[in-house]
């Protein structure tokens, strides 16, 4: 697959004609190439985007809505192509591609196509005195950039309300995963979408992403990613007074109570620890278990965890699939070097694995680690891959300390069937998502991120329409 930029409803080489090889992590085999844009291409993108705000901007919301729709139903009709794509660009389960990324993108564009009609400004009743009412605006040109490992889902998860909204976007995906949205632009493509109004630029964050944040007709950021990076950029954003939204890495806890529902617990947990080979934000890398428990626990999830099959993404029969690039790879084995070094056992894992006939392949087996103290590296340091560590706590307050030990607070996970500890549980542990006795619940209308390292704002429903709109308060005096 050649990949090209989409800008201003063309196909485009980058302007200096480079392309860099795209590898697929199941085989380790190069299948493609991937644009090496820069600061000109940026530029270009930035240019087609303003003029075609004014235009977008103007549309009522249900003209806005049915291009938008447009794209839902493509991404629908061209669904096993996109998820086959994403499997292989990824690595993931082709499966989990099926039944999750990509309908997941199309459930992005039309959710905010749909909810974008029952936006309303708001009117503040003054009585006979005056009349005040608060607008919602478009804001511009709008930059979205977005990570690898749900690189459809999380791309378009910011996409979608922007374009809503009524802004036009500049839309950076990850270079190490650029597949699915190179379909997209021919989706925008075959469905007419206005010239302009989306432009994808592909390459890497130093050549394309901080020309793109730093520019000054980009006045809103939408990044999703790890934190260092979300440093960077705000670093740029801030003397430049840019508004942003950060969703950024996490270490996230599972508090496990001696009197949760046993079986649900283990399989839910299960797929917190190794879903997508542990490269979700939201996947719990910290499972902390009330003493009593802990011993059985241990063992019944050892257990499971050696029978999760690693292999060919194709494979129906796969739960663990390649992660994502050979670097990823030797990060998390370095890992899982250091927990050992740290003082941990590793309980199963613990090494790369090789399947047959993909020998190139970046596969890791999934990793139990225990004997450590919260404070060590492997406890502070998002590691995002299939690695999680246990350990054990006597009281909800000493559970509590250890969830809220690390510098991130994007998600965790209760399990008890105590009603009054899990209140005070999800209300005292520092994230922005609490699941009591589930995992990964989804629900679009509702705010999504984190706190502290883990990001600044919300997106999700209406949180991330407002997000895109700038609100002007207007009072009309009537006396
Ligand atoms: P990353 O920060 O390396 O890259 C993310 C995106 O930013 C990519 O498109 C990359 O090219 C771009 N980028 C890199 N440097 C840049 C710069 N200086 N300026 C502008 N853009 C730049 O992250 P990644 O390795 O692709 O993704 C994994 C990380 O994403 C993990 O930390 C994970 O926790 C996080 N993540 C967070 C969420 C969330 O919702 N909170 C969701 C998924 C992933």
């Amino acid at each position: 697959m050649r990949i090209q930029n989409y800008i201003n409803g063309q196909f485009v080489a980058p302007a200096n004609g480079r392309y860099f090889d795209n590898v697929a992590p199941a085989s380790g085999e190069v299948y493609g190439t991937i644009p090496e844009s820069g600061s000109e291409d940026v530029n270009r993108a930035i240019e087609a985007a303003k003029k075609a705000f004014p235009l977008w901007s103007a549309l009522t919301a249900t003209q806005r809505s049915t291009h938008m729709l447009r794209v839902a139903q493509r991404i629908e009709e061209r669904l096993d192509e996109l998820a086959a794509a994403e499997s292989k660009d990824n690595g993931k389960p082709l499966k989990l591609a099926t039944r999750v990324d990509i309908p997941r993108a199309r459930d992005n564009f039309a959710f905010y196509a749909t909810a974008i009609l029952h936006e309303a400004s708001e009117t503040h009743d003054m009585g006979a005195q005056g009349f005040n009412y608060t607008l919602r605006r478009p804001i511009g040109v709008v930059a979205c950039i977005s990570p690898w490992n749900l690189p459809l889902y999380l791309f378009t998860w910011k996409i979608a309300p922007a374009l809503a909204a009524g802004n036009t976007v500049v839309a950076k995906p990850s270079e190490v995963t650029p597949a699915t949205a190179y379909l997209l632009s021919q989706i925008l493509d075959e469905v007419g979408f206005p010239a302009g109004v989306l432009n994808i630029v592909h390459g890497t964050g130093p050549a394309v992403g901080e020309p793109l944040v730093s520019h000054p007709e980009v006045p809103v950021i939408s990044f999703t990613g790890g934190t260092a990076t979300g440093a960077r950029i705000s670093q740029i954003a801030a003397p430049m007074f840019k508004k942003l939204s950060l969703e950024l890495g996490g270490k996230n806890p599972n508090l496990i109570f001696a009197d949760c529902d046993f079986e649900k617990m283990l399989r839910t947990t299960l797929q917190s620890s190794f879903a997508n080979q542990g490269q979700i934000c939201l996947c719990g890398s910290r499972i902390l278990v009330e003493r009593p428990l802990y011993d059985r626990f241990v063992a019944e999830f050892v257990q499971r965890v050696k029978t999760l099959q690693v292999g060919r993404p194709e494979d129906p029969a796969t739960q663990v699939g390649a992660v994502v690039s050979k670097d990823h790879q030797a990060k998390i084995l370095h890992y899982i070097q250091l927990a050992q070094e740290e003082g941990g056992t590793v309980q199963c894992g613990g090494h790369a694995v090789q399947v047959e006939g993909l020998e190139g392949g970046f596969y890791v087996a999934p990793t139990v680690i225990t004997g450590l103290s919260m404070h060590c590296r492997t406890n502070q340091e998002e590691i995002f891959g299939p690695v999680v560590t246990i350990q054990a706590f006597d009281t909800v307050e000493e559970g509590l300390s250890l969830a809220n030990a690390t510098k991130y607070g994007l998600a965790a996970t209760v399990w008890t069937q105590n009603l009054r500890r899990a209140h005070h549980v999800a209300s005292e542990v520092h994230c922005g998502i609490v699941w009591v006795n589930n995992w990964l619940v989804r629900d679009l209308r509702t705010p999504f991120g984190g706190v502290k390292a883990s990001g600044i704002g919300r997106e999700g429903g209406f949180e991330a329409l407002r997000f895109f709109t700038e609100p002007k308060n207007i009072y009309i005096d009537l006396g």
